[in-house]
C-alpha cells in the first residue's frame, strides 16, 4: 500500500509500505478514506535530526472498517470510524477519569510502534476503547467537520476546559493555527463573552471572527500583551489557551492572563521549562493542559458537528491526494495552507 513517509528534515515522501494488518486480536483495520496534515507533522519536519529512523506519519483520520480482531465487539467490517490520535482501551483507570492520553494500554499514531494515518490503510490496536462509528456515510458533506473530531477541534475544546472557559469569560487564543481557530469555536461555544484572538494572517482571522472571535491583535510579544491587556480593561483575560507550544507563546499567554486566570496549553512544547513562572506564580495562575483526550470528547462534540451548530471543517483550506502529501506539508509550512485534507481513494 502507499503511505506517507518521514525521513528528514523536509523530506517527506510517499512509499510502497507492507499492507496495514491485523496483528492483536483487539485490532482493527481501518482503509483510510480522509486523514490529514497537522501542525504537531510540521515540528518534525522541521526539526527531524540526522540518522533518526524513517517515521510513518499522520495521526488524524476517518474510514471504513475493513477487518476486525477476534476480541473486538463493537465494529464490524463496513463501519465509518473515526480515529483519536490517541488510542486507548476505554476501560482502564485513566480512560474511566477521560485522560484517555494517559491509557496504561494506549499510545499514538504516527509512531515507531504504530505507523500513521496518511496512508492507504492503518491498524488501530485496542480498537473497542479507540474507535467511534460515525451515524453518516463515508462521503457525507459533513467529513470536513467529522474529521476534526480526530483531532483539532477536540484539541481546541480541551485547551478551553484546562483554560477554565465558561459563561461570560474573558478568553484570548494564542495561534491562528487550525487548532488555534478551533479554540475560538470551543470557547465560544462554552459561553464565552469576548474572544481575542492573536494571529495575523488575513485569511486566518477572518476564519476566526466567523468562528467567533470578538477582537484581534495582531501585535507580537509584549506589545500583544500590551494590546490585549487593553481590550480587557487592563485586568486581562480570565482563560487563554496557548495553542503553538513555544517559549514566546507561553511568555506571551502568561502576559495577558488575569491574576486567578488559567492558561491552557495544547501546542506540543518545544522548551524545557514553563517559562515566566514568577509572574504566573504572584498572579496565581493556573497552567493547565497536554495531549487532548479526543476519545473523551467525541460524544460531547459530535452532535455539535452533526446538527450544523459548529462547523471546524471550514479550517481544511486545501484537499489533497495521498501522492500530494509532500506539496501539503511545505504548504502548510511556508503558511500557503491552514490545513490540508487528504483524500484517498484507493479502496
Ligand atoms: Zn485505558
Amino acid at each position: 500500500m502507499r503511505a506517507t513517509v518521514l525521513h528528514g528534515r523536509g523530506d517527506v515522501r510517499i512509499e510502497n509500505v507492507p499492507d496495514a494488518r491485523l496483528v492483536e486480536p483487539s485490532d482493527a483495520l481501518v482503509a483510510v478514506t480522509r486523514a490529514c496534515i497537522c501542525g504537531s507533522d510540521l515540528w518534525p519536519y522541521q526539526l527531524m535530526k540526522p540518522g533518526e529512523n524513517p517515521r510513518r506519519m499522520g495521526h488524524e483520520a476517518i474510514g471504513v472498517v475493513e477487518a476486525v480482531g477476534a476480541d473486538v465487539r463493537t465494529l464490524k467490517a463496513g463501519d465509518v470510524v473515526v480515529m483519536p490520535f490517541a488510542y486507548s482501551d476505554g476501560t482502564c483507570v485513566f480512560c474511566h477519569e477521560g485522560l484517555h492520553t494517559s491509557c496504561v494500554r494506549g499510545g499514538f499514531f504516527g509512531t515507531v510502534e504504530v505507523a500513521g494515518a496518511q496512508a492507504e490503510a492503518v491498524r488501530v490496536p485496542q480498537a473497542d476503547g479507540t474507535l467511534v462509528a460515525l451515524p453518516v456515510g463515508a462521503d457525507d458533506a459533513l467529513m470536513p467537520s467529522l474529521l476534526t473530531l480526530s483531532d483539532v477541534m477536540a484539541t481546541g475544546h480541551h485547551a478551553a476546559r484546562a483554560a477554565k472557559v465558561g459563561r461570560g469569560k474573558t478568553v484570548a487564543v494564542i495561534g491562528d493555527g487550525a487548532v488555534g481557530l478551533c479554540g475560538v469555536i470551543a470557547a465560544r461555544r462554552l459561553g464565552a463573552e469576548q474572544i481575542i484572538i492573536l494571529g495575523r494572517h488575513p485569511d486566518r482571522i477572518a476564519l476566526a471572527k466567523a468562528f467567533g472571535a470578538t477582537d484581534v491583535v495582531s501585535e507580537r510579544g509584549e506589545e500583544a500583551v500590551a494590546r490585549a491587556r487593553a481590550l480587557t480593561g487592563g485586568f486581562g483575560a480570565h482563560s487563554v489557551l496557548e495553542c503553538v507550544g513555544t517559549d514566546q507563546a507561553m511568555r506571551t499567554a502568561i502576559g495577558i492572563v488575569r491574576p486567578g486566570g488559567a492558561v491552557g496549553r495544547v501546542g506540543v512544547p518545544h522548551y524545557e521549562a514553563i517559562p515566566a513562572s514568577e509572574p504566573a506564580f504572584y498572579n496565581n495562575v493556573t497552567v493547565g493542559g497536554g495531549p487532548a483526550p479526543v476519545r473523551a470528547y467525541i460524544e460531547e462534540l459530535l452532535p455539535d458537528v452533526l446538527e450544523g451548530r459548529i462547523e471546524p471543517g471550514r479550517v481544511f483550506d486545501r484537499v489533497s491526494s495521498l501522492e500530494q502529501v509532500p506539496d501539503g506539508y511545505r504548504a502548510m509550512n511556508q503558511r500557503e495552507a491552514i490545513k490540508v485534507m487528504v483524500k484517498t481513494s484507493s479502496r
